[in-house]
């Protein structure tokens, strides 16, 4: 079949964001080296095919109809150094196994997909950060400067992109191995969290635990041995912040002519750059990718709307998703108008609670933290208000990490405040611990069975 050409002024248009008012960029030192750089980008080969985003965006609408569910995890900021086997494996380990439990409770598929694999550029409240008398560029995220506290690091460096593409392909591959090559075997990830419920201090969940297991054993007994039990299929997506990065990564999808942002599956825009004028909503809504917004607590139903027109004019279901983010006190009084006046559109939105960002607090001890209870109330408050509403609850956005850190409050191997220095590692947000990722899950089926 021959390439479809894409329209000039789809081309064109890929660029309008050039002229807009463009937020959470770093000040380079030098445009020339940027030019250099965003040109070798836009030579080397798309990190996912176009195919792949439209496989994810018919199975967001069927999230959004409440046919499956969606589960997007992972960490705040990924970092080059961290971008190891052992991280990504026990990352990739974390979300299969919360899936594995999600699915039972929902009885519904769960949709896998990563914040990981060019996670790696970060809106700040402020541009500068000053320690003592000395005043530094913010961290804005390992593509963009690095996190070292000295005026050599936090100098934005244009080469950083290159070095974030080359690091998100050597995850996507080792993602793709993982998913694909028996490692994401159903009865292995079983195996896993059996192993997870062999700690007494999770008796709690043993009941859920125990109706897993029989399932499975009966599934076994069936002798029921297929591809769909061996191999998952698992989505990346980051927040679409840095657009000299996302531009040169779009490509022409040679089936259509249309282009498709081939970073990532999916991308989302920030609370911090939803501006309906503003460059990253120009830019997103001119890709065919599947894609979210965060909306905060202030978010009005008007501005909803006005992205609903932008980003989703045609209706078309999976294509727009509402990533809610409004706090555990908040969600029972700002979401129902906000769900209510946009389900009264009639265009299709898959609506997905991030419990973390509205929930994050300073610990006496001066860490950035949340509580996992607060995280909890706000999936709670999200599943209570669309089940009034009549509407769908379509899933999590979580930030978690498959090691044993210490950077949220609470779970039943209580962590407090003393406990948070024992391994605070995060360089931005606070993530939820492998435990701390399983118990969400589990409680999150008792929500649901709610
Ligand atoms: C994030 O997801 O890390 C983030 C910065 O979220 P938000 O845009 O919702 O504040
Ligand atoms: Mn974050």
């Amino acid at each position: 079949m021959a390439a479809v050409a894409p329209q000039p002024h789809v081309l064109a248009g890929l660029d309008r964001w050039r002229d807009l008012p463009l937020t959470q960029q770093p000040t380079w030192p030098d445009l020339d080296h940027v030019a250099r750089v965003t040109e070798r980008l836009a030579t080397l080969p798309p990190l996912v095919f176009a195919g792949e985003a439209d496989v994810l965006k018919a199975r967001l609408a069927a999230a959004g109809r409440g046919e499956a569910f969606l589960l997007q995890g992972g960490d705040c900021a990924e970092t080059f150094v961290d971008a190891t086997a052992d991280n990504i494996r026990n990352k990739i380990k974390t979300i299969l196994q919360m899936a594995v439990v999600l699915t039972y409770g929902a009885s519904l598929p769960v949709i896998k997909m990563g914040r990981m694999a060019g996670q790696y550029a970060k809106p700040r409240s402020s541009n500068d950060e000053t320690r003592g008398d000395v005043t530094l560029p913010a961290y804005r995220g390992d593509i963009i400067n690095g996190h070292d506290y000295t005026p050599k690091a936090r100098i934005p460096d244009p080469d950083r992109l290159l070095e974030a593409y080359h690091t998100s392909a050597s995850t996507l591959n080792l993602l793709r191995a993982f998913t694909t090559g028996g490692f994401a075997d159903l009865r292995r990830v079983h195996e896993w969290n059996r192993g997870f419920m062999a700690n007494p201090s999770y008796a709690r969940y043993e009941e859920t635990a125990a109706e897993i297991d029989r399932a499975i054993r009966f599934m076994a007994a069936c002798g029921a041995d297929f591809d769909a039990l061996r191999t998952v299929e698992f989505f990346s997506s980051h927040e679409a912040l840095l657009l000299d990065y996302e531009r040169p990564l779009t490509r022409i999808d040679s089936r259509t002519g249309l282009p498709y942002d081939c970073s990532a599956h999916f991308l989302w825009i920030g609370e911090r750059t939803r501006q309906i004028d503003g460059a990253h909503v120009d830019f997103l809504s001119r890709v065919r990718n599947p894609i979210g917004v965060k909306l905060g607590p202030t978010t009005t139903a008007d501005e909803a709307l006005a992205l609903m027109d932008k980003l989703n004019p045609a209706g078309e279901p999976g294509r727009l998703t509402f990533i809610t983010r409004m706090g555990a006190g908040t969600i029972r009084s700002a979401l129902p108008a906000l769900v209510e006046k946009v389900s009264a559109v009639g265009s299709p939105v898959t609506w997905v609670c991030d419990p973390m960002h509205g929930n994050t607090i300073t610990s006496d001890s001066g860490y950035k933290t949340r509580r996992l209870t607060d995280v909890l109330d706000e999936v709670r408050g999200f599943f209570e208000v669309h089940r009034a509403l009549g509407t769908v609850p379509g899933g999590l956005h979580i930030e978690l990490t498959g090691d044993d850190v210490t950077e949220v409050l609470g779970g039943s191997e209580e962590i407090d405040d003393a406990g948070l220095a024992v391994r605070y590692e995060t360089l931005v947000d606070p993530r939820l611990n492998h435990q701390q990722s399983l118990e969400m899950a589990f409680q999150v089926v008792q929500l649901m069975r709610a």
